[in-house]
């Protein structure tokens, strides 16, 4: 689906992503691990043009959609994102937030979205919840939300960072529980975790990055078993 090639980008004359090249096929799971400041985030920022990358291509579907006259409007409404911060509208009630996008964005009207909005909850559990203010909800359940609203949006792929990092421990496994049946239905995922197990048992492939370059790309077994750089056993070695 999508196509990374020679990718960079700097901050002043920090070079944070150093020609990465990556990509991501339809129905892939993908999780990308890797030390703190390692470039994760500004990755998944850049693939979904939060930032601006300084240089290289993001191919999807053919087109190299950095050219100028591509349209990225229309490119960035294909890709949905959930953070690590849920980013929730606190003055909506759940329903509201997962449907304030798809009526101003992909212009349907109020009675589609919410149609589509509740499937999309029932998908998360969070259909008994339509009408709570999101402020009532706990983290766990927040975040269940998010990710309902960018499922709502029917996506080409799905881009999570650390979407439990900010969870108490006890609400983490029912956001991964999700994420694992979402992963089996077939969805396009690229998954920033720290969540070692999960990452082995939900990936087809696994991405080590260390410095802003992906020094690892390769099946869950290969990476956790029998990782062949230094830099991504050592970095093993700390995690698990
Ligand atoms: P973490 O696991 O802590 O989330 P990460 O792998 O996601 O780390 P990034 O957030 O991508 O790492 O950051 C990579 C590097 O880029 C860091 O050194 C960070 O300080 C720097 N950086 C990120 N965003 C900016 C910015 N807006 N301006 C300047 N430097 C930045
Ligand atoms: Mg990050």
């Amino acid at each position: 689906v999508i196509d990374i090639q020679h990718l960079s980008k700097s901050y002043g004359s920090h070079e944070v992503l150093k020609d990465i090249d990556f990509s991501v096929k339809k129905g892939e799971v993908v999780c990308i691990i890797g030390s703190s400041g390692s470039g994760k985030s500004t990755l998944l920022r850049c693939i979904n043009l939060l930032e601006k990358p300084s240089g290289g291509q993001i191919i999807y579907h053919g087109e190299n959609i950095l050219d100028h006259k591509h349209d990225i409007h229309a490119y960035r409404t294909k890709l949905g994102m959930v953070f690590q911060q849920f980013n929730l509208f606190n003055n909506h009630n759940v329903l509201s937030n997962c449907v304030v996008g798809q009526v101003k964005v992909l212009k349907r009207s109020k009675e589609e979205a919410e149609t589509v909005a509740k499937k999309f909850l029932k998908v998360v559990g969070m259909d008994q919840y339509v009408n709570a203010k999101s402020k009532q909800l706990s983290g766990g359940q927040k975040q269940r939300v998010a990710i309902a609203r960018a499922l709502s949006m029917e996506p080409d792929v799905m881009l999570f960072d650390e979407p439990t990092s900010a969870l108490d421990p006890e609400m983490v496994g029912e956001v991964l529980k999700v994420m694992k049946e979402l992963a089996e239905t077939g969805l396009t995922m690229l998954i920033v975790t720290h969540e070692m197990e999960f990452a082995r048992e939900v990936s087809d492939r696994v991405v080590f990055m260390d410095k802003g370059v992906i020094v690892e790309d390769g099946s869950p077994e290969q990476i956790f078993n029998n990782p062949t750089h230094e830099r991504t056993k050592a970095f093993l070695k700390r995690t698990i």
